[in-house]
């Protein structure tokens, strides 16, 4: 059987493109999970000049027509819960589990925004000044370019364009070439929820074509991105120049603190999942173990040999433990690396390239062992299965050395000191602290993002979105004569 062929969706139709690209699956490059009719620059100012057309008509519905919308998408994703995480494991590569999380949790975003837009979002406030009255309302803010990653193929295109539709706004998607799949089953999704034509646009295409039209045309108001610090700067560029909203997530590099008051069982977990969950291919992997000198060697031996029974095959095979890497440019640079590691004293345990029934981008955990913080596997985003040990002497120098990370989105701390975690959580310099958890793994209804270079502009998620996807307004009125 032939292939799907998918293309761009401009104010509710289909638009074919002139090159075609074939979306191959990580776990089994023979299998074609479909073909992209790409589009260029021109079909981005459609699309753009589509979403600038519907906001009179969306800006204008009424908060329950959109919470209906995002309320009936909300249940037919939940509704074909396994056959899109079948889709998504296909297409990206994580295992069926973790697939099914991830559609789960675009449903409930869909859900949750349903809610929102429906919560009171304005203030009615006395004036300082006597007989004057002040609201502060919020207004969309116009036409939203979503660009995004990879390595969340339905949430994340879930967790910016939900809000973005819930508060009036329309949307033109942009995801990335790597899994169109996905993105455009959520689009068909809502436009099928009674979206107006051209409220939700999705422009499939190559980022460096179409991505300049859609962060630099006067018509975009805001561009919501998730990706890689270079891609993002150029977005940063083309937004404030004009003095369009900009919100940008660009990774992480997150350390999980392991002190001598570990209950052992709870840090090898909390590494095993947030180190190797999703292949390591989360911006909130625990890519940095930072241990301490009275717990190393016997926490090193456990988390080696937990990894030792971790099973890496086909995503979608019952017993896989872990998936491949996405593509071969991402292996490529997971083992680039790990060669730098070695380069530079650790010891690799893993990160061996496996051969499986099927051509795929297979390969083993690895844990870089005898490294210090200055490292280049410790200061650079490697975004693979790949997690590298520091030794410190005491739980002063873990905190050091985990508020050393530039990229601070998520640490972790794993003890039962209820003193040790306590001053974790207030001095920690990441967005997010995690205790005796996982650093991948977040709630959709609390704000989501990091500080340093890891995110600018208002925060993502939960009650966060809001700011971003809003802009105040704020009135005073005078009764006038009497
Ligand atoms: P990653 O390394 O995770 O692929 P990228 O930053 O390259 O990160 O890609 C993230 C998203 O940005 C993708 O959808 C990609 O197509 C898009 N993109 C790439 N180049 C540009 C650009 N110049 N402008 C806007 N978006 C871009």
């Amino acid at each position: 059987m032939s292939p799907r062929v998918l293309t761009s969706i401009v104010a509710g139709l289909p638009v074919p493109g002139a090159d075609r690209l074939a979306d191959r699956n990580p776990s089994n490059l023979d299998d074609v999970v479909c073909e992209v009719e790409l589009s260029g620059p021109d079909v981005a100012h459609d699309a753009v000049r589509a979403a600038q057309q519907a906001l009179p008509r969306w800006s204008g519905t009424t908060p329950w027509q959109r919470a209906e919308v995002l309320d009936r998408a909300g249940s037919e994703v939940l509704a074909r819960a396994d056959e899109l995480a079948d889709l998504l494991a296909r297409e990206e590569g994580k295992t069926l589990i973790e697939a099914r999380g991830e559609v789960v949790r675009a449903g409930q975003i869909l859900k949750y925004y349903a809610g929102s837009a429906l919560q009171p979002h304005g203030q009615a406030l006395d004036s300082v000044r006597p007989g004057v009255e002040v609201t502060v309302t919020r207004e969309p803010v116009g036409v939203v370019t979503a660009i995004t990653p990879w390595n969340f193929p339905i949430a994340i295109p879930a967790w910016k364009i939900a809000p973005a539709l819930a508060y009036g706004n329309t949307v033109v998607l942009k995801p990335a070439e790597l899994v169109p799949a996905c993105a455009w089953e959520l689009v068909d999704i809502l436009n099928r929820a009674g979206l107006p034509p051209g409220a939700l646009n999705l422009v499939l295409g190559r980022g460096s074509q179409v991505g300049p039209v859609l962060t630099g045309s006067p018509e975009v108001d805001a561009v919501t991105f998730t990706g890689s610090v270079g891609t993002g700067q150029a977005v940063m560029a083309s937004t404030m120049t004009r003095g369009a909203k900009a919100q940008l997530e660009l990774g992480g590099k997150n350390p999980l603190v392991v002190t001598e008051h570990a209950d052992l069982q709870v840090a090898v977990e909390c590494l095993i999942q947030g180190g190797f969950g999703s292949t390591g291919q989360r911006c909130t992997a625990s890519s940095i173990a930072i241990v301490t000198d009275a717990v190393h060697d016997r926490f090193v031996a456990a988390v080696t040999q937990r990894l030792a029974t971790w099973r890496v095959g086909d995503a979608r095979a019952d017993d896989t433990d872990m998936g491949p890497v996405v593509d071969s440019s991402q292996l490529e640079q997971d083992l680039r690396y790990l060669e730098i590691a070695r380069t530079q004293g650790a010891e690799v345990v893993g990160g061996e390239v496996l051969d499986r029934a099927r051509a795929g981008h297979y390969l083993s955990p690895a844990l870089a062992v005898g490294t210090t913080i200055t490292d280049t596997i410790n200061t650079e985003e490697v975004f693979g299965p790949v997690v590298s040990v520091v030794r410190v002497p005491d739980y002063a120098d873990a905190l050091a050395a985990a508020n050393a990370s530039t990229m601070n989105l998520s640490a972790g701390i794993c003890t039962t000191d209820l003193a040790e975690s306590s001053h974790f959580k207030r001095h920690s310099s990441a967005g997010m602290v995690m205790v005796n958890l996982p650093t991948a793994g977040v709630d959709f209804h609390v704000p989501f993002g990091g500080r340093g270079a890891s995110s600018y502009g208002p925060r993502e998620q939960g009650t966060g979105a809001i700011e971003f996807f809003t802009t105040t307004k704020t009135a005073y009125t005078s009764p006038g004569a009497p």
